[in-house]
């Protein structure tokens, strides 16, 4: 998830510098191959702004993606162009789900740990069949806050996380950046947004606005029609994005502020949990 306004376009600048020194050096094994930019369409991601990332790729500015992800999921049903989203695979509850975010200098401030404490009051709140809990190691957690490296951090990615496993467990890795508070200036409320989305992530929720990704995060629309599983609409949320309020806690980009769980969102939480 990335910040917009002033900030997304100082990221977008950086990064287009950026990418325009890496290409000039870039290593031939460096370039990410087209098959990836049409399977990612085939399954209905965008491929707008389309970064490596680890092991794979970072898609749609926070979905990380390896090449045996993009291999395991298949294209198939139509996708409709309404609101909530979830993957095919989903966590199984009733659980309790343990949560742990480092401390120190190599961890959070305490701007972004209060930040998890209130994304995960947020969740509870909905009385969901899967519930958060701070666990005190991260031998114990089902989910683990890391530092993004420190390039990403400083080329403005907020967070990352996947979708949940075939056999039913939520995505075990949440990449946040450490300078949400000391760089961006975010509060909690607005820290907690960007954490819960990862965890929507985490817990099989997609994009609601990733048919026309300008929704939320300005620039031409983006739509990337029809095909692709693993974008099943929820039953009861409406058409279009929903941008009431501050929108979506989904929506694809963010400008910094709090986002609580609007009516739909409620509705598709309930729905899935
Ligand atoms: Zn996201």
């Amino acid at each position: 998830m990335r910040r917009l306004s002033s900030i997304l376009m100082l990221t977008v600048l950086v990064s287009s510098l950026f990418f325009a020194c890496e290409n000039e050096n870039v290593a031939p094994g460096d370039q990410i191959p087209e098959e990836v930019y049409s399977r990612l369409t085939q399954l209905g991601f965008s491929t707008d702004g389309l970064t490596r990332f680890e092991d794979g790729y970072l898609v749609e500015n926070d979905i990380y993606l390896t090449d045996s992800d993009l291999q395991r999921m298949s294209p198939g049903k139509d996708i409709p162009a309404v609101e909530q989203y979830s993957t095919d695979n989903l966590v199984n509850g009733p659980r309790v789900i343990g949560v742990y975010m480092p401390t120190g200098r190599k961890g959070f401030s305490s701007g972004e740990q209060a930040g998890l404490d209130e994304a995960i009051s947020r969740y509870n709140a909905q009385n969901l069949t899967l519930t958060f809990q701070r666990v005190s190691s991260s031998g114990s957690a089902d989910i683990v806050f890391k530092r993004l490296n420190r390039r990403d951090e400083q080329r403005g990615v907020l967070g990352s996380a996947g979708f949940p496993t075939g056999s039913g467990d939520p995505y075990g890795t949440i990449n946040l950046s450490g300078i949400l508070e000391s760089t961006y200036g975010l509060g909690t409320a607005g820290i907690a947004t960007i954490i819960a989305h990862e965890m929507g992530h985490c817990i099989g929720f997609r994009h609601t606005d990733y048919f026309d990704r300008s929704i939320s995060c300005g620039g031409s629309p983006y739509n990337e029609g029809d095909g692709g599983v693993g974008a099943n609409h929820i039953p009861g949320t409406p058409t279009g994005a929903d941008t009431s309020g501050n929108g979506s806690w989904m929506l694809s980009c963010t400008d910094g502020s709090s986002r609580p769980f609007t009516n739909h969102d409620k509705t598709a939480l309930d729905y899935l949990y």
